[in-house]
């Protein structure tokens, strides 16, 4: 719901307002940015305004454009709210009439804040007499009731020291820091359900993601590569102006000799080709990690030991943002941000995972028994890398 005569969005956002005000200055642009970005992408028309604090949407689609704010990072909430003068009459009537535009009998409430000492009246003042307002323009039509802890209606409004602004609704935002205000991260995509949420969480921290799908040849299928170029396409709706093509890298030579040579640490010596393959587009792309889809216990190549095998192929940080969590959390994520349909639709593949799981693998013996240029196989495979744009 949005309050008669809206014109703006108010945006809030939580990490961002710990820094020092030069880092958040550069946070606060940055924001700005990647809002407007997301406005184009999806056709909602807005200026964004850099204000201390609280940026503004001005725009004729204020609710509309609340929401599309709400997908931007670093944002903790969004509201479509009517801008009105910092002073008492203004914000009074507007507040009738929004009562008289939207309240629908049942309890209400007044939520004022106000920043600053301007205005003349303390914030349970303009409660106060925000309430008479609001009861004095519907007590004809209905019986109002005042209910500060669980109200049916609220109108809010925030006092600052030049304007002020009346809203109704929060719209939630994912949290977490601007996109671009952290080095990029390479992501294993797999086209599998956790790998875009593993993605997603490192975007929502600000780190743009370079996405690298290693293509298994025989073993995966044109389906599998389908499932990992739409969760990067689904991804990429939410940083529309970080966007990176998905680089797939040919890994069928590599799988068929680890298929044909390889009974135990098949999986790991897999997995260590997919972290060698990453770190190699990590040198080129500049990223300062990589990321991955795996949580503990997940799958027999996810157990603590098995992921202490793995992971000293690289001296890169290895991000796991899903490391100790459940399938169904992941899953119920994997909804939220509109990955999961992505990444079911239908894919041959399995057949690469040996009869016999190794969980408790030793790192000389798999060093051992994987083949001793699995680094060159990587190299020469991200030699071979095509770029596919997901758009
Ligand atoms: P996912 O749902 O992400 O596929 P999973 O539970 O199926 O995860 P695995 O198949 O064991 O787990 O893969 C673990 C992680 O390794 C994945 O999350 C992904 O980051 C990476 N990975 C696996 N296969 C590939 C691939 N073909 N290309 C790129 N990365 C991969
Ligand atoms: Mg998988």
């Amino acid at each position: 719901m949005e309050p008669p005569g809206a014109d703006t969005v108010v945006v809030r956002y939580g990490d961002m307002s710990t820094k020092s005000s030069r880092v958040r200055r550069g946070m606060e642009k940055r924001l700005v940015e990647n809002i407007e970005a997301l406005l184009e992408d999806r056709g909602v028309g807005g200026d964004v305004e850099r204000r201390p604090t609280r940026p503004l949407v001005w725009t004729d689609e204020p609710t509309a454009a609340a929401e599309v704010a709400a997908d931007a990072f670093g944002v903790v909430s969004t509201s479509p709210a009517r801008s009105l003068l910092a002073k008492p009459d203004p914000i009074l009537d507007a507040m009738a009439e929004t009562a008289e535009a939207h309240y629908d009998g049942g309890s209400f409430a007044v939520s004022a804040r106000r920043a600053g000492d301007t205005f003349p009246m303390d914030s349970e003042d303009l409660g106060r007499e925000g309430g008479q307002a609001i009861w004095d323009a519907v007590e004809g039509d209905f019986e109002p009731e005042v209910d500060l802890d669980d109200p049916d209606f609220t109108v809010n409004v925030e006092v600052r020291e030049d304007a002020a602004f009346l809203y109704l609704d929060e719209m939630a935002g994912p949290g977490g820091l601007p996109l671009g205000s952290q080095r990029p991260v390479v992501a294993l995509v797999s086209g599998g359900i956790d790998s875009p949420v593993a993605a997603y969480e490192m975007l929502r921290k600000g780190c743009p993601v370079v996405p690298v799908y290693v293509d298994l040849g025989e073993y995966g299928g044109q389906d599998h590569r389908a499932r990992a170029v739409e969760t990067v396409r689904t991804l990429g709706s939410y940083a529309p102006n970080f966007r990176e093509p998905l680089r797939v890298v040919p890994g069928g030579e590599t799988v068929e000799l680890l298929a044909a040579d390889l009974e135990q640490g098949r999986m790991l010596a897999f997995r260590r080709f997919c972290l060698a393959v990453a770190e190699e587009v990590a040198l080129d792309a500049g990223a300062a990690g990589i990321v991955t889809g795996e949580a503990i216990g997940q799958k027999s190549s996810q157990t603590t030991q098995n992921l202490s095998v793995t992971d000293p192929l690289t001296d890169l940080p290895v991000f796991r943002p899903l490391l100790t969590m459940d399938k169904n959390s992941i899953t119920e994520r994997a909804r939220e941000i509109g990955t999961f349909t992505d990444s079911t639709i239908p894919a041959g593949c399995n057949r690469f995972a040996p009869v016999q799981a190794e969980t408790n693998a030793r790192l000389d013996r798999l060093r051992e028994l994987e083949p001793d240029d699995l680094r060159e196989r990587a190299r020469d495979a991200v030699a071979d890398l095509e770029l596919v744009e997901c758009h």
